[in-house]
Order: C-alpha cells, then structure tokens, then sequence
C-alpha cells in the first residue's frame, strides 16, 4: 500500500523538460507520506528507445537526488517530438522484503513494467491455478503482469486482458504499467485509489488520493495546460493511453466487448534498470508472522515463555466479573463483588439504527464522491463498520490506515480483501515506519531498567497519531462525517490506574480523561523519564506529541457505529469471515487485536506480572453486559492469555530487539501475587 505518480505526454506537445521534472518531484514529494520504505521511477529514453528504471530501498525524495536519474529524467523529457512518460512509486513495504531489489517497484516481469499499490492477497493460488506462468520473486505484483501477459499471449485484446486478469485477482490493485510491445500505457483499479489531472489533449498526470492532485495544482503553474479536470478513476475501471496519438480509452475491468487480438510489435523496447542504494544500513521490513514458529531456535525460544496458569488460578477474583485482586484500586464487597462491577453503567445497548440515519442523512453527497470516513485498522471491528456502512447504511466511505510501523501483514491483508471486494478506497498515512521502531526500542530498553507497568502504554505511543491524521484527512478531502467502530467493551481501566490514576467510572468515552487525571499522568510520565533516562532519546517529543493528540484533537460530527449497532462477537466474526475471508492469526483463536504487533507483547507481561491482561477486562464486560457467562469467560481467559510466540518475536525482530534477553528480564520482573 503506496504512493503511484505519473505524468504522461503526447508526441509534440510543447511542454518544456523543466515543467515536467518539476511535475514529477511535486507529485512524488505529496507521494511520499504513502510510504518511505522504498521508491522507483521509470522513465522512456525515446533516444535510445528504452525504458529506464531507477530504483531502490530509499524514500523517493532521497532517490530523487539520484545525479544519474536528474541527468535522463531531464534529456527524456527533452525529447519533444516523441511521446513522453515517467512514472513512479513510494513504498510501504507489505510482502517482499525490500532489500531485495527484485521486490521493489516498479516490478518487471514478462515486458510488462508496473507500479502497483495494494495486495494481492491470493497470490499463492493464481501461481498454481495457472502454472502455464512462473514465479520469479517474492512479490505480489509480479503474478498480475504475468497474468496480463499470458492472456495477451492467448490472443486477447490489452482491454480483455485487463479484465480476465482482474477478476482472478483478490485483494487491492490500483495500477499503472506500460510494455515493452505496445505503445500503450495502462491505469486500472479494483478500488479506486487513483485519480487523474487532464487537460483532453495532450498531459495526463495521476496520483494515487484526490488531496494530491489538488496539492499538484495549487504547487505547480498550470496555465500552459489549459483547463484540466481532476476525476476518479472509480473502483473497477481503468484508462489506456494510446500514446502514439494520445487518446484516452475509459474501459471496464469487469467486461468488455472489445475481442480483437492485441497487435504487438516484434521490436521490443529493452529495459535497463538503474539500482539506487541507501547510505544507511536497513533492517528487512517484512517478517511473516505466519511462518515464525518454523524458524529453527523456535521451539527453544518458546520455552522460555512462561505461563504460571496454576498460581493465576489461586487470583482471588471478583464474584460477579473476572478480575482479580491485582487489578488496580479494586475493592471488593462482603458478596465479592467488585468495585468495577458495582460502578458499571450497561454500555452496549445501542439506540436505533434509524437515529443514526437520521444523523447522516445530511451528510450524503449527491455527485457520488465520498460522504464518510471511516478509521480502518483491518481489525474485526473496523472490518464489520466498514461492511454494515457501506451495505447497510448505503453511504460511499473512504477508508483510512494509519501505519505507525505495527501493523501486521495480516492486517493489511485483511485490508486489501476488504477495500478489494467493496471497492473502497483506502488512504494509507505512512509514518517514517524504521524511526517509529526505534523509538519502541529504546522506550523498551528504558523501561525494561525500570519496569514500571503504568508505563507499558508507552510503547503504543505513536499509534495515537490515528486521531489527528483522521482529521487532517476529513479536511483533505472535504468529507465531514467520520464513523468509528470503537468498542466500549475494551474500556481497560487498569493500564492508566497502574499510572496511579483512580478509575473515572462516569467518563464518556474510553479515549478521554479529566484533564486533572490527564495532568496526573503527564506528572507519573514524567517521573517515569526521570527515573530511567533512556526515556529521554527522540522518541519524547513524539511520545508526547502523540498523548497530546490522543486528547486535544477535535472531534466533530464523530459518531459510533456500537451507539447504533449492537456489538456480538459472533456477528462479527461471521459477517466478516463470511463475506470477506477475514484472515485469523495463527497463534490464536482470539479475533481481537491481532492486527496489532504490540498486544501480545504488552499482555504477555501484565499476564506474568500482574496475572491478568486486556482479555480479562474485555471479558468482564461481557460478563456485566450479560453476553457471556463467567464460567465461560474464565475458560476463555486462561486460554487467551497464553503467550502468543510467533507474535511476540516478530514484534521484538521488528523493532531491533534481542528475544532471549528481553524475555529474560520480563520474566525477572518481580509478580504483584505470590508466586
Ligand atoms: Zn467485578
């Protein structure tokens, strides 16, 4: 999931080569916040008649310095007489790791060249349900252009290619490639990620948001075009560029009536391929999770885990709901009833579906652009939020993905099944994932000197940018409603209450605190930072930064969905399974926050510390909510809280830290009950 750019030009159009270049940096710069993990460009050397690509593990404001890419980027743009191209990508890496060069886009395979951002999810089952293609890499990208290309091959036109390729695929593709036989360059989505700026007769640039192209205009002189219009390019359609005469095709991916065969030339441009290195050294961005517990030191490294289910068992536990005597300020009464039980107000008994109509009725846009945003993390409840508006509420939704550099692949995945089926656009907020991870390191290298668990939230600090970048999009796109699909149930009053902070049972919302408790932590942080000075390294400010906006950004016309729809956990996971193949993890049973690289970790240790976790809380506001009966809760409890391995190193592997020692010193960490 990435950034793609481009600008094409007919043959003999008068644009000058310093317009173009700068074109082209414009849109890579507003590019760039897709994803910094890689980049590529690929531009035609109509000269020598050849496409050229320069590409590498480095964000594309660094590949742009690239002397060699200045110096053809500007004669290939001088060459006004001929069609003129260069097209280009920002990565986030997803699957292939990116210090393979072969990984990274724009892909090559079978005289097709492409930039593609999105996942193809069934990528495994296309190389063997068609085995008249070959695998060469990792990547996903590389099975569509084979694909294009053996349909081509079987004597279909480049339309009816397209469109028997596209719908093998499942998952997200948004796309633009050009061959190495036709004079012909291809846009396509199965999603509508992309958009495009043209003046009709002879410039075409796109991009893969809206945002960006408006960004374009506003930065760049556009007089010497004419008059241009920005369009989307909706979920499953598409657009050839005849380039010899510059003629735009609007086509379907999902049919088509054009059968002729493709006339392809028997004079094949060559591709040369240009590597860009990065100056500094890199740690591969993809681990798959899925495959951890093959790895050798597996079975020793899980070993070490532990799990003291029997002296959890002897927690003395709330009569009513689960938790046990070291949750934070609990108090029990002569019933063994709780404190949090006695306090609790039913939260999931949601209002009619019609009131929510009602409230968005205002907001739905005539012109067919998109009326709502919609947070989207991949999880079990985003999934069902995004399902229930768009084919229940009937509204047009944009998604939005926030990735902090925790996001696992599986979550991505899931997002591409999702946004690929519905056809939804999803807008990925990319932040420098390499330096986010350092930060998580050296916060947990600070903590582990001094392991106080009301810090334990700290390690999920960048996340909270999700608020502040949900509304700058809002504003981006001019969309003002925004839906959530926060579930009151996971209110865990105990990870701020080992803050010191007294449990607020009246408040609203799960993400607000009184500004006096929200003082009192600042104060326990601060302590926290005195104590064990590694706190204070880069990540500070933006730890801070990132409470703040977790607290202070505003939040108008937000609803709900679970004020409106009643949260079942069964539902859901049926709904989303069902529907859309909903991937689950493979070190638990649990749907909840497994598309989230953190959890298992952070509640690996409130399990061996304090002998409970997040699950527990969760459970027992079922319990309370009358969903679920204790006993079956505990049962489900003792079960998810066992630590999930495969989990637990990818996010140690990610962020740069030794397993071993880690988990050594967690397990040195004295309990809060008699063990
Ligand atoms: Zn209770």
């Amino acid at each position: 999931m990435c950034g793609i750019f481009g600008v094409i030009t007919g043959k003999g159009s008068a644009y000058s080569s310093g317009f173009l270049n700068h074109s082209v940096k414009t849109l890579a710069h507003l590019s760039e916040s897709r994803g910094k993990d890689s980049s590529g460009i690929c531009l035609f050397n109509s000269q020598q008649k050849l496409q050229e690509i320069f590409k590498g593990p480095v964000p594309v404001s660094f590949l742009l310095k690239n002397n060699k890419l200045k110096e053809n980027l500007n004669s290939a743009f001088s060459a006004k007489s001929d069609f003129r191209y260069a097209f280009g990508h920002a990565r986030l890496v997803t699957n292939g790791t990116q210090l393979n060069d072969e990984n990274n886009q724009p892909v090559i395979k079978d005289g097709i060249i492409a930039i593609h951002n999105g996942i193809v999810v069934n990528v495994n089952e296309l190389w063997v349900k068609c085995p008249e293609i070959k695998r060469k890499y990792e990547i996903d990208t590389e099975v569509l252009l084979s694909l294009i290309r053996y349909h081509l091959q079987q004597n279909n036109s480049l339309e009816q290619s397209l469109v028997l390729s596209f719908n093998e695929v499942f998952g997200t593709v948004s796309a633009a490639m050009v061959f190495d036989d036709m004079n012909k360059f291809v846009l396509a989505t199965n999603n509508g990620s992309l958009y495009t700026l043209h003046n009709g007769k002879d410039i075409l640039f796109f991009a893969s948001e809206k945002f960006m192209l408006r960004q374009f205009a506003k930065k760049t002189n556009l007089s010497e075009i004419g008059s241009y219009e920005i369009n989307a390019v909706k979920p499953s359609e598409g657009l050839i560029v005849n380039l010899d005469e510059f003629k735009i095709i609007p086509i379907s991916l999902i049919k088509t009536e054009n059968k002729q065969p493709e006339e392809l030339s028997s004079e094949k441009y060559p591709v040369k391929v240009y590597p860009v290195l990065s100056n500094k050294k890199q740690r591969s961005t993809v681990i798959d999770l899925n495959y951890i517990h093959l790895n050798p030191d597996a079975e020793k490294e899980k070993a070490i885990l532990q799990y003291p289910i029997d002296k959890i068992k002897t927690l003395k536990r709330c009569s009513k709901c689960l938790l046990p005597e070291t949750f934070p300020f609990i108090e029990y009464n002569e019933k063994g009833e709780c404190n949090y039980c006695k306090n609790y107000k039913p939260k999931n008994q949601p209002k009619p579906i019609n009131d929510l109509l009602k409230l968005v009725e205002p907001f739905r846009k005539k012109d067919g652009s998109p009326d709502v945003i919609i947070p989207f993390s991949g999880g079990r409840d985003s999934t069902y939020v995004l399902h229930v508006i768009k084919k229940e509420l009937g509204l047009n939704p944009v998604t939005y993905t926030y990735d902090w550099g925790m996001v696992t692949d599986l979550a991505r995945r899931n997002i591409a099944r999702i946004c690929g089926k519905l056809g939804v656009e999803n807008i990925i907020v990319a932040s420098d994932i390499h330096w986010k991870r350092e930060n998580i390191r050296k916060n947990i290298e600070a903590w582990i000197k001094y392991p106080a668990l009301g810090m334990i939230p700290l390690f999920m600090a960048g996340d909270k940018y999700f608020f502040y970048y949900a509304h700058k999009i809002k504003k981006q796109l001019g969309i003002d409603l925004e839906i959530w699909g926060i579930n009151e149930l996971e209110n865990t009053n105990f990870k701020t209450g080992f803050a010191g902070l007294k449990p607020q049972f009246d408040k609203k919302r799960i993400y607000s605190l009184s500004i006096q408790n929200q003082l009192k932590l600042f104060g326990f942080v601060g302590k926290n930072l005195i104590q064990s000075p590694g706190y204070i390294n880069q990540s500070v400010f933006d730890s801070l930064g990132s409470f703040a906006s977790r607290y202070l950004t505003p939040k108008p016309n937000y609803y709900h969905l679970f004020d409106y729809v009643q949260w079942n956990e069964k539902v859901i996971e049926d709904t989303i399974i069902q529907n859309y193949d909903w991937e689950k993890a493979v070190d638990t049973n649990s749907t909840w926050r497994i598309g989230d690289g953190t959890a298992s970790f952070y509640n690996y240790i409130y399990t061996l510390v304090a002998g409970f976790s997040e699950n527990d809380t969760f459970r027992s506001n079922q319990i309370r909510e009358g969903m679920i009966s204790r006993e079956d809760a505990l049962r489900l409890i003792y079960e998810e809280n066992k630590p999930r391995y495969n989990s637990i190193k990818w996010y140690l592997e990610i962020v740069g830290l030794d397993y071993e020692t880690v988990i050594k010193k967690i397990n040195n960490i004295p309990r809060l009950y008699n063990s």
